[in-house]
């Protein structure tokens, strides 16, 4: 029996594969996105459909006994992770290397789901020199306000940031900031920051102010499937099939034929199918997307893929760190998780790093102030394939983080230094006051004009695509939504011109 045909298939449901679903459904091409996880839509027994940071439950995890917070102790106490009962396709996900945990989201949605909204572009000279083959003009002039616009994003009134409690935090650590002599800036966001107001006035149910984030928003976040997602399925020419796995792709005629596993919420398998295609587009994420293309090579399915598959992995040099503010510093009870500040010391020519100020919505005083930092770290991870896990395995020494934890030590230190405070030590297991041994901002794997040409067609492989963030090289300077949901309109706008016209 013949497999069902799709003239265009996209795998995941993340920023790469929803710009490109929506500009293929658009132009009139049938379009079938294949996604792992859940369409998230269905409320719980409590009413909602995420569950919040504060009382995680089987929502909040991809098949985990246990959650696996980022901050994994508070005043040293294992208070928390919590059990999760059976594994259940929830929606964080901690892929664990031997040196690095990265974290990803898992539904119709992608990170989108699950991230902090943070929507920097990044500067110019920075873009320019990751990125040198692609044309800047056109991305600054056109691609980024086309991503920007499409995925709502909106700045915070000044006014109101600079009065209400939810942002005491932030003006906290800017305070600090400014004293050391660093620069900050306001970040924009995809939250709605007149959403947020609402809440704040309980006219509306509290999403940001309910300590609502990684495990999803209720309310407030613009998430794909409130843009780009519902956009492509608005063309009529776009389907999304959930909790089903691409597994294999191999060749068949000028088009690919590509292997499908579904589960059930639990985890049970209960369909293995094929689905062939003319067009395929990998928009899997940095790993799932490394992961297939180097199962294809390393099994021979598609023996002569690039062999550049794999490589130029990074972590977009993120760093985790708290400080410990004095006990007249307070940072607030209710805290914003939608974090709208930065330190920003990309320009310091030798450690260069722009700083999240994160919340810390834990719904009592905590006088610590936290942060994600964006480094520079030249050091890149490889990928291989493993064959007896089937699985890829990312190559990254605890020494190849040294790079971030310096950038990132030499602001904080300076701080620090001079409001005359300390590192916390009890966020982090084993008394550290930085962790670098995880990310948010998986980066690399298949790089444009390495693994694919300038516009992410996969050398040698008419038809086949890399759409999302395996093209990038590692790093971007800010954490990189915007940029790559805008690298991936350039790309499709291309491939559709030259490639699919005639269809
Ligand atoms: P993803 O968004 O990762 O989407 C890939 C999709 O493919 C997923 O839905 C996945 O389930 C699916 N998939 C994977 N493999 C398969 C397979 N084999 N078959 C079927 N489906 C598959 N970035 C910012 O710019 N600002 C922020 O504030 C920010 N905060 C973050 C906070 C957290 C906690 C995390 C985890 C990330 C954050 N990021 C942030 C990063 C951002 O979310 C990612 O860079 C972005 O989502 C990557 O986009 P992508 O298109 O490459 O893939």
């Amino acid at each position: 029996e013949a497999a069902p045909y799709v003239p265009a298939l996209v795998v995941g449901t993340g920023y790469g594969a929803a710009v490109t679903a929506l500009r293929l459904g658009a132009a009139g091409i049938r379009t079938t996105m294949i996604e792992m996880g859940q369409l998230w839509n269905t409320a719980g027994k409590d009413g909602k459909v995420f569950c919040s940071t504060l009382n995680p439950d089987r929502r909040s995890m991809w098949f985990q006994r246990r959650t696996k917070a980022p901050l994994d102790t508070f005043l040293w106490l294992d208070v928390v992770n919590r059990d999760l009962g059976t594994p259940y396709a929830g929606i964080l996900d901690r892929i664990d290397f031997p040196n690095m945990g990265v974290y990803v989201g898992r539904g119709v949605g992608g990170g989108s789901l699950v991230n902090g909204g943070m929507a920097p572009t990044p500067q110019r000279a920075y873009f320019e020199k990751m990125l040198p083959q692609v044309d800047a003009d056109a991305m600054y002039k056109r691609y980024f306000p086309l991503a920007r616009r499409m995925l709502g994003v909106n700045a915070i009134d000044p006014r109101y940031l600079e009065q209400t409690p939810v942002y005491k935090y932030a003006r906290v650590s800017r305070r600090h900031a400014h004293q050391a002599g660093f620069r900050t800036s306001v970040v924009p966001n995809v939250y709605d920051f007149n959403y947020l107001r609402r809440e704040e006035k309980k006219q509306v149910p509290r999403s940001a102010l309910a300590g609502e984030v990684i495990y999803g928003n209720n309310h407030g976040k613009q998430s794909l499937d409130k843009t780009y997602l519902a956009d492509a399925l608005g063309t009529g020419n776009v389907t999304i099939r959930t909790l089903t796995r691409v597994t294999t792709i191999r060749k068949q005629g000028k088009g690919y034929l590509v292997g499908l596993e579904q589960i059930d919420a639990w985890g049970k398998v209960i369909r293995r199918s094929e689905i062939s295609c003319s067009s395929l587009f990998l928009g899997a994420g940095s790993i799932g997307t490394t992961e297939l293309l180097l199962r294809a090579r390393e099994t021979g399915t598609l023996p002569d893929l690039p062999a550049a598959i794999g490589n130029g992995w990074g972590t977009n040099g993120n760093v985790m760190t708290a400080r410990a503010n004095h006990l007249w510093d307070p940072t607030g009870t209710l805290q914003s998780t939608i974090p709208t500040l930065a330190i920003d010391n990309w320009n310091d020519p030798k450690h260069p790093s722009f700083a999240e100020i994160a919340p810390l919505p834990v719904g009592l005083e905590t006088w610590a102030s936290l942060y994600l930092a964006i480094t520079v770290n030249p050091e890149r991870g490889r990928f291989t394939y493993n064959h007896h896990t089937d699985r890829a395995d990312l190559h990254w020494s605890a020494g190849q983080s040294t790079p971030s934890l310096r950038s990132a030590q030499f602001l904080f230190d300076k701080i620090n230094k001079a409001i005359g405070t300390t590192y916390r030590r009890d966020l982090f297991t084993g008394n550290r006051a930085f962790a670098a041994d995880f990310c948010y901002h998986p980066l690399g794997g298949a790089l444009l004009g390495k693994a694919t040409d300038n516009y992410g067609r996969v050398r040698n492989h008419p038809g086949l695509y890399v759409t999302d963030s395996s093209l990038i090289p590692g790093s971007l300077g800010v954490n990189p939504f915007v940029t790559i949901t805008a690298l991936a309109e350039r790309n499709i706008a291309h491939v559709l011109a030259s490639d699919l016209k005639r269809r």
